[in-house]
């Protein structure tokens, strides 16, 4: 059977083509648009073409990628856009159809293929499912750059130089944040390099700087969790007699609770660590409203909460 929902978004989609190809929006013209799924995307983004311009992103702060599902507004957004950049890996979930149908007809990248294929790590419980959470790993997500600017090169190569010495700042940036991360990581004791957070978002984050990483839920906040995980989880906490658990921004508080009061009636108290910024950035116009100020305070929160010991 024919999909009628797909034919109806690609009816639509070729509407809004050829009515922004007549009308194109007068505050845009001349000026190259590019929009992102996520935040990260566009931050990096945002460093290398600077002003010469106009980057969005279609998800804000606290925003779920793995559930968000596009508006009526985002779909003119990415229509009108000159490059639509998305993370891939299946991170936007329920955009897939979306953005598989707009590459048949406009510049559509997945910044995950600008990355060595050989560092994707999967989901250990489903080997064939990728994480995507690559922007934890801050050397790898910084690779990516490599990639992504031919691509933005293209879209206007009058400013090659410019958006190529944007580049490399912005790489030796992220490599000096790579440092940082580690050299403040340090003074976690290795027994104490456990964090655990509401979905298993941080095995990058984990891999890179060597911390065990578990999550209540898998890599994907659409899956689900049982009892089962739950007790286990809980088990693990008690066993390895750890202190912190942590919540995320982007993710409800309600599961990470359960923890908590289920550690509680097995005797042993937890605290809940600083909110972590998971699958979305800080709002706009704090530190934590860009890629670096997010990678910093959860290194901070991380740290503050696996060495305040509470009995
Ligand atoms: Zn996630």
């Amino acid at each position: 059977m024919i999909n009628k929902s797909k034919i109806i978004l690609v009816l639509y989609l070729s509407f809004c083509f050829f009515a922004c190809k007549q009308n194109s929006n007068p505050i845009n013209e001349g000026q190259v648009t590019i929009v992102s799924t996520t935040g990260m995307i566009a931050d990096m983004i945002k460093n290398i073409v600077k002003e010469k311009a106009i980057v969005s992103s279609l998800m804000g702060p606290g925003v779920d990628p793995h559930l968000y599902k596009a508006t009526q507004g985002d779909l003119k957004l990415l229509q009108a856009a000159d490059l639509i950049v998305y993370n891939g890996l299946h991170l936007e979930g329920k955009m897939t159809e979306i953005l598989e149908n707009l590459s048949n007809i406009k510049n559509v990248e997945a910044i995950s293929n600008h990355i060595t294929q050989d560092s994707i790590l999967s989901d250990p419980q489903h080997p064939s499912s990728p994480d995507p959470h690559i922007w934890f790993d801050v050397k790898l997500w910084s690779s990516a750059i490599d990639g992504i600017l031919p691509v933005l090169i293209n879209l206007d190569t009058s400013q090659k130089e410019y958006f190529t010495s944007n580049a490399l700042a912005y790489k030796k940036t992220l490599h000096n944040l790579d440092a940082e991360v580690k050299s403040t990581l340090e003074s976690i004791p290795h027994e104490q390099r456990i964090l655990i957070t509401a979905h298993d978002a941080f095995k990058y984050y984990g891999h890179a700087y060597n911390i065990e990483v578990r999550g209540l839920q898998g890599i994907s906040t659409l899956s689900e969790f049982g009892l089962k995980d739950r007790v286990d989880l809980v088990d693990f906490i008690v066993k390895r007699k750890i202190h912190a658990v942590f919540v995320e921004s982007s993710v409800s508080q309600k599961n990470i609770m359960a923890i908590v009061e289920g550690c509680k009636q097995k005797g042993h108290n937890i605290i809940i660590g600083d909110s972590l910024f998971s699958d979305a950035m800080g709002a706009e116009n704090t530190p934590e409203g860009s890629y670096i100020g997010m990678v910093r305070s959860n290194t901070h929160s991380i740290v503050n909460g696996l060495t305040n010991k509470k009995e």
